[in-house]
């Protein structure tokens, strides 16, 4: 019997929705770039926004940057999986690329807020793992803004402002990690991906891997 020795990660598996949320500044981005790297089978929803695009970001890549009449086209015509508004401008996640990676059984990243993880969560309740970054201090949010340099003074302050009230919602996730040590927190989150994806309702190949396990005779 060949069949039994097919390698375990060869079990068909449904596609994971990793959803990661935290207040500006406590580390979702670098996180999920790391997991990116050290993951290749990992896609990233790549989200639309108005916001405009920061020096260090890549149209297409970290963000679709869009104009808000071409957003609102999006969402009128139902091309979006969720979207909200943060911080004073619009997110929202194409459908299409999440809908063919599930269909594939493929991961998925979404590095979104609050109000995304919540819709995500109605909608695909089953597919949906979700984590809350938390910052060890809010003096150290504050800190991470101004070394990130990337926003003006006055961008900065309104996401202090709302951090209070994102990380109110923290109760509304499975994992909570707290980004003090980055190689510590990276290596939970890999742990909750890594245990996430063995669990048996998301391996529907399983009935079939034991059935042909259970045909094996014993050699007595
Ligand atoms: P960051 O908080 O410093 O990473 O700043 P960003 O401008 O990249 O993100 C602003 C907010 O929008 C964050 O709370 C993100 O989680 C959220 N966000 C980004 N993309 C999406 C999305 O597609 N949908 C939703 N609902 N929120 C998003
Ligand atoms: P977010 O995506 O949540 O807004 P970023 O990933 O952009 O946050 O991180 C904000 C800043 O803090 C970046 O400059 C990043 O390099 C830094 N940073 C992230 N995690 C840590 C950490 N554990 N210790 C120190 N600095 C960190
Ligand atoms: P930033 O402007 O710093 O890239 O993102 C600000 C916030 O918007 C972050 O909390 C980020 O997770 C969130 N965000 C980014 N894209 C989306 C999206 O498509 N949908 C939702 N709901 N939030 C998003």
């Amino acid at each position: 019997m060949t069949t039994a020795k097919k390698p375990l990660t060869k079990i068909n598996r449904r596609g994971l929705m990793l959803v990661i949320s935290s207040p500006s500044g406590a580390g979702k981005s670098t996180i999920s770039r790391a997991l990116m790297e050290a993951d290749p089978t990992l896609g990233m929803s790549v989200s639309v926004t108005t916001r405009q695009r920061r020096p260090s970001e890549i149209a297409g890549r970290h963000y679709h940057f869009i104009s808000v009449r071409e957003f609102e086209r999006l969402r009128d015509s139902d091309a979006l999986l969720e979207w909200a508004e943060v911080h004073g401008n619009f997110y929202g996640t194409p459908r299409e690329p999440v809908e063919i990676a599930m269909a594939e059984g493929r991961d998925m990243l979404f590095d979104i807020d609050w109000q995304g993880a919540r819709q995500l969560q109605e909608k695909m309740a089953a597919d949906v793992v979700s984590i809350f970054v938390l910052p060890p201090t809010m003096t150290e949010l504050q800190s991470r803004l101004h070394r990130r340099a990337e926003d003006t003074e006055e961008v900065i302050r309104t996401r202090l402002l709302n951090s209070r009230s994102e990380i109110e919602h923290w109760r509304e996730y499975d994992y909570i990690i707290v980004n003090e040590d980055l190689d510590t927190a990276f290596d939970s989150v890999q742990s909750i991906v890594k245990a996430e994806r063995l669990r048996r309702d998301r391996r529907h190949g399983l009935f079939d891997f034991v059935r042909v396990l259970l045909e094996e005779e014993p050699k007595l």
